[in-house]
């Protein structure tokens, strides 16, 4: 194993014992990684400024093979967010796609699209943050999407057809869609063309086209986000995100 250099993307640290600190990051090229940070809450620490959440740092570090937690020997800021994670709204948005990473990313298994994907949606709602709903429906939709949960809703789940854009959709207890033409049979909750589109075209643009795309039909995006949250909840098998869930009922 050795010395690994890469980027990474702190998601949190916590104290440890002394004056450690335990650190996670989602890195571009080593996946899930949680290091110890020796002496980083001392005042005048080596690593500087390079522990706060959400900033984008490179790093190096130790990893031995039977362990999980690396030892970090360097971290150099390359961009902070600083100023925005200090806002509560944002810090709760993203606190909350934080703890889904740490659920979703196995440690040590790069996946250089879930990075560049949590990486521009970091960058999008920081220089925006009126898009931070959007933003966090199309980082649910792509983390479910990579992990390969996320159910096919451009084909009926029946007859493998695929509905017209403007027919209306079933949704399943399984999460899979069903045409008009098969509906009827364990239909649990009608989808309307729009909030179809929806989770369709955040597979096909940029977070900021997306948010675009939704723009003004919040009700549509906080019901396709409800419905992500329980595929994330029933893959994970128990609820994530409450903070989320009580800035947005
Ligand atoms: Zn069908």
């Amino acid at each position: 194993m050795g010395v690994v250099e890469t980027e990474g993307l702190v998601i949190r640290t916590y104290p440890l014992a002394d004056a450690d600190k335990i650190v996670v990051l989602l890195t571009r090229d080593d996946g899930l990684v949680r290091g110890v940070a020796k002496g980083a809450k001392r005042l005048k620490s080596r690593f500087g400024s390079g522990l706060e959440p959400f900033s984008v740092v490179r790093i190096s570090y130790f990893r031995k093979e039977e362990r999980e937690l690396v030892a970090i020997s360097q971290i150099e800021l390359e961009r902070s967010y600083f100023s925005i994670a200090s806002d509560p709204v944002f810090l709760q948005h993203f606190s909350y796609a934080a703890e889904l990473l740490q659920s979703f990313a196995p440690p040590h298994d790069p996946n250089e699209r879930l990075y560049k994907m949590t990486r521009i949606c970091l960058e999008t709602a920081a220089d925006d943050p009126s898009v931070l709903l959007p933003v966090l429906t199309y980082f649910e939709t792509w983390l479910l999407k990579l992990g390969g949960f996320l159910p096919p809703w451009e084909r009926c789940s029946d007859c493998g057809g695929e509905p017209a854009l403007d027919e209306e959709t079933a949704l399943q207890p399984d999460f899979g869609i069903v045409c008009s033409r098969c509906s009827g049979r364990g239909r649990i909750q009608v989808l309307s063309t729009f909030q179809r589109s929806i989770l369709l075209k955040a597979q096909k643009t940029s977070p900021l086209k997306f948010a675009e795309f939704v723009s003004g039909k919040e009700k549509d995006l906080v019901e396709v986000s409800s419905i992500l949250r329980r595929m994330i909840a029933r893959t994970l098998n128990r609820e994530v995100g409450n903070s989320w869930a009580a800035v947005n009922p």
